[in-house]
């Protein structure tokens, strides 16, 4: 279920300290160390698999929990006039850390197309 060094099961186990937003018996938020908005929450699955790519069928309605929260979180925060989820696949657009996790930002104006 978890990976003993995947950085961020070692955040959902306490390990690592982060700010934690929000938990359920599936997801798990906390704030980005650095932030790219005013909100830059990140939002994983409890279970661990690296990436969109290399989910499952098993694994949609995680997903789909992930974004759900992601909306949560937008509408307690009160910047549902404009906010974005971003899964970043793969280095080539930036992933880093190889457990899925959903970026939500905003609080800002946020351009189209991304970088
Ligand atoms: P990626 O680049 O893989 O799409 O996103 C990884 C995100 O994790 C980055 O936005 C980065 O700032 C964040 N991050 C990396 N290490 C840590 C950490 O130790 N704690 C927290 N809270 N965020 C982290
Ligand atoms: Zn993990």
């Amino acid at each position: 279920m978890t990976d003993p060094n995947c950085l961020f099961c070692r955040i959902i186990r306490g390990e690592i300290s982060s700010k934690k937003v929000y938990e359920d018996d599936h997801v798990f938020a906390f704030e980005d160390i650095s932030p790219k908005a005013p909100t830059h929450v990140l939002i994983i699955p409890k279970k661990h698999f690296a990436g969109l790519k290399e989910a499952e069928v098993a694994d949609a309605e995680i997903i789909g929990r992930c974004h759900l929260a992601a909306a949560q979180i937008a509408r307690q925060r009160n910047i549902e006039q404009g906010y974005r989820t971003v899964v970043n696949v793969g280095p080539g657009a930036g992933q880093s850390v190889f457990h899925l996790h959903v970026h939500l930002l905003g609080g800002r104006p946020l351009a189209w197309p991304p970088g």
